[in-house]
């Protein structure tokens, strides 16, 4: 039998996801919208490197401007959102940040930044879409980005490490609150990735071949290897997973 492949389109969907001008963001947002969906991208400054590469093949993308450091804005982005396309069907929870720092020597403030935009902005954000959708009985996906340090310690990064493991009890948690109301909680979990999010590290020649050596595929990931697995968990083919993350490290975790 011919698999029908219209289970992974997104034709006539739309998708959010957050922290859209770069990196992995831009990545989903372009696959996403050569998939067929409407895409809103949510960044605290343009997008328009994101719009461009989106309008090089026709697709649909707008943005919108907010800084999710702090949850005040989320009603600001559910109006803007609808306002855009009508009905989000999918939210990707993807912006994050990272600060460097022995332990002994993280501040209140760098703690709080990390765990605002990692951990808490990405509840509150699932919690609004996801009320919508359980009103209007229609389901929904949530993808949430988490990280090798989702299952790995990491060094110099708590707060990070502290957050990301946090995304993958949170995508089990809320998969079981809602799988009844068709809406699918999973998450991906990126190995090595060449964007903004690793610049330092990969400019430390010695953490970098430390790394590179590391990765059984041989090379560092780009924002496009994550476009299938991302694709997936949004698509009607995904509609049986729950609360599920999925690892896309070029081998990182078989180690
Ligand atoms: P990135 O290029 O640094 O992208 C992070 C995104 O989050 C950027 O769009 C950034 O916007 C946005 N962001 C940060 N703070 C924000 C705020 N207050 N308000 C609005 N947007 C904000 O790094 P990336 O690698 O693509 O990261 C994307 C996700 O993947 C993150 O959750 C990261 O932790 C995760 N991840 C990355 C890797 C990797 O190897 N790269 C591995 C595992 C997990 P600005 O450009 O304005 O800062």
């Amino acid at each position: 039998m011919t698999p029908n492949l219209n289970m992974f389109s997104l034709e006539g969907k739309t998708a959010l996801v957050t922290g859209a001008n770069t990196g992995l963001g831009q990545g989903i947002c372009v696959a996403y919208a050569n998939a067929g969906a409407n895409v809103i991208g949510v960044a605290r400054r343009s997008c328009e490197d994101t719009a461009a590469k989106i309008a090089a093949f026709g697709g649909s993308f707008q943005e919108v401007i907010a800084d999710l450091s702090d949850i005040a804005v989320i009603p600001q982005i559910v109006a803007q959102a609808q306002k855009a396309f009508g009905r989000v069907d999918i939210l990707v929870n993807n912006a994050g940040i990272i600060k460097r720092c022995d332990a002994v020597d993280v501040s209140v403030e760098d703690w709080d930044s990390v765990i605002n935009i990692n951990e808490r902005m990405v509840f509150f954000l699932s919690q609004a879409f996801a009320k919508g959708w359980i009103e209007d009985n229609k389901g929904g996906k949530i993808i949430n980005i988490a990280s090798m340090l989702s299952y790995q310690g990491g060094i110099r990064v708590p707060a990070y490490t502290a957050s990301k493991s946090a995304i993958i009890g949170l995508t089990r948690e809320l998969a079981n609150e809602w799988s009844k109301h068709q809406i699918n909680v999973n998450a991906i979990a990126p190995g090595y990735m060449e964007t903004n999010n690793t610049e330092n590290l990969r400019k430390d020649e010695q953490r970098s071949e430390e790394i590179l050596g590391r990765i059984p595929a041989g090379r560092w990931g780009t924002p496009e290897d994550i476009a299938g697995a991302a694709i997936f968990l949004a698509s009607e083919a995904a509609s049986y997973v729950h609360g599920f993350t999925l690892a896309v490290d070029g081998g990182w975790l078989a180690r």
